[in-house]
């Protein structure tokens, strides 16, 4: 197994970086590399960039408007772009309900659907999550009951990421309840501007908004909407989940924020010389950088075997990248000490000033490091992820 870039992936690279250079817009990327938070208007303005250039459907065949790129591409690009400190193209639409179209929708549904994912004409958010069916996905209750041509939606949705901006919903709902909780459910395409659809704030630790309760009261929803058969959603469901898991790694992102975590390791002191030069401090970087580099080499060697289709090793790439994303945001809390403690959401939104003694490095940190834990919890447990590959790989 060769690990190393080929001259055509060498020269891939230079074109995307060059790319980069000339059309990523500053003020974006410095919200990125500053850990900011980015509006709705800033993901849209990245997707439409990145549109203009065909380069939104890295993981799409090109006959739907995707790159046509090998999964080495892909990874190159997702580390150019990360290293570059772009906003993330949002995966709802792009990674997740666009492959579940492509391969169980019906013709009509692909022509209507896919150019406005490409042209982020469509947000998406992604209803699956109900209270009490999170890790145990497959006893969702949010019920839908065919009356004519129509289906009749009612439920809740729970931790719906920004779908204060969505425009589309893709849900899991339950249509049969006299079968293995498994067979009853299936997979639909709800507008959200239908009438008797509320979203209500949940308020993260970092004071973001970032999630959300979706409540369903006799909403009407087209047949057509229905993507495949009828009590066929638990499969798609789970087609989807494989691509939801496989970008998690985030590789790319974690190497651009270990520089930065050595970067003020080094200006922090301790006892009067710099953080980084602390022994202990120092060794915990390192046995870090080691993880990180492991991961990646994991990635790539993942990559050199990709059959298409995501299998379980991408549960243990979610699990160590997310690990490590985790642990980053630690080092860097502990990097800055007392002065990631204060607390300016203001700043976070935009504001260029901030009430915090320390510098604009350590501001965002505190919320940075809250917020981070969330992803060992979303895009199924790491412990869920446990589960997968003690079944599926190891088979115990
Ligand atoms: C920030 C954030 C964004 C999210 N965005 C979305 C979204 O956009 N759309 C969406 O549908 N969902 C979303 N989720 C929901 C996410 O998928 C669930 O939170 C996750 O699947 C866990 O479910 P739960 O919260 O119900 O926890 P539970 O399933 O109740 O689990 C609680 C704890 O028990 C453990 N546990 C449960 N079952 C087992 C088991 N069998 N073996 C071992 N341990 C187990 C879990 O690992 C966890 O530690 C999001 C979650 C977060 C935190």
């Amino acid at each position: 197994m060769d690990l190393n870039y080929t001259a055509e992936d060498l020269a891939f690279r230079d074109q995307v970086r060059t790319y980069l250079e000339a059309n990523l817009p500053q003020d974006l990327q410095q919200k990125v590399l500053n850990h900011k938070r980015l509006s709705r208007e800033d993901f849209v303005r990245w997707h439409k960039i990145l549109a203009k250039q065909g380069w939104v459907a890295t993981g799409w065949p090109a006959e739907y408007g995707g790159t046509g790129w090998t999964a080495t591409q892909r990874h190159i690009f997702e580390e150019e772009c990360a290293r570059a400190g772009t906003p993330a193209i949002l995966p709802f639409g792009v990674n997740m309900v666009a492959p579940v179209i492509m391969a169980f929708g019906n013709q009509a549904q692909k022509d209507y659907y896919l150019p406005r994912i490409l042209s982020c004409e469509d947000w998406w958010c992604q209803g699956y999550s109900e209270p009490g069916s999170g890790s145990d996905l497959a006893s969702l209750k949010t019920r839908a009951e065919r009356d004519g041509d129509h289906y009749i939606v009612n439920g809740q949705k729970t931790w719906t990421t920004l779908a204060q901006h969505a425009d589309m919903i893709f849900c899991l709902v339950r249509t049969d309840t006299g079968v293995r909780k498994q067979e009853g459910i299936s997979f639909l395409l709800i507008d959200m501007k239908t009438p008797g659809i509320t979203v209500r704030p949940i308020i993260m630790l970092d004071e973001d908004h970032e999630v959300n309760e979706v409540f369903f009261d006799n909403v009407k929803v087209p047949v057509e909407n229905l993507i495949g058969e009828e009590n066929k959603g638990w499969t798609y469901a789970k087609y989807l989940l494989g691509h939801e898991r496989t970008n998690i790694a985030a590789v790319g992102r974690a190497k651009r924020e270990l520089q930065f975590l050595k970067r003020i390791a080094a200006k922090h002191q301790k006892n009067g010389l710099p953080l980084i030069d602390d022994a202990v401090y120092a060794s915990k970087v390192a046995s870090l950088e080691v993880e990180l580099m492991a991961l990646e080499i994991t990635v790539l060697r993942v990559i050199s075997q990709d059959s298409g289709r995501p299998g379980p090793e991408a549960s243990l790439l979610k699990i160590k990248g997310t690990e490590i994303q985790q642990r980053l945001t630690e080092l860097m809390v502990e990097a800055v000490g007392p002065y990631g403690l204060p607390f300016d959401p203001a700043f976070l939104e935009g504001e260029t000033v901030h009430s915090i003694v320390g510098d604009d490095d350590a501001a965002p940190l505190a919320p940075y490091y809250f917020n981070f834990r969330k992803t060992s919890i979303y895009g199924g447990s790491n412990e869920i992820q446990k589960n997968i590959i003690t079944q599926m790989i190891l088979g115990l």
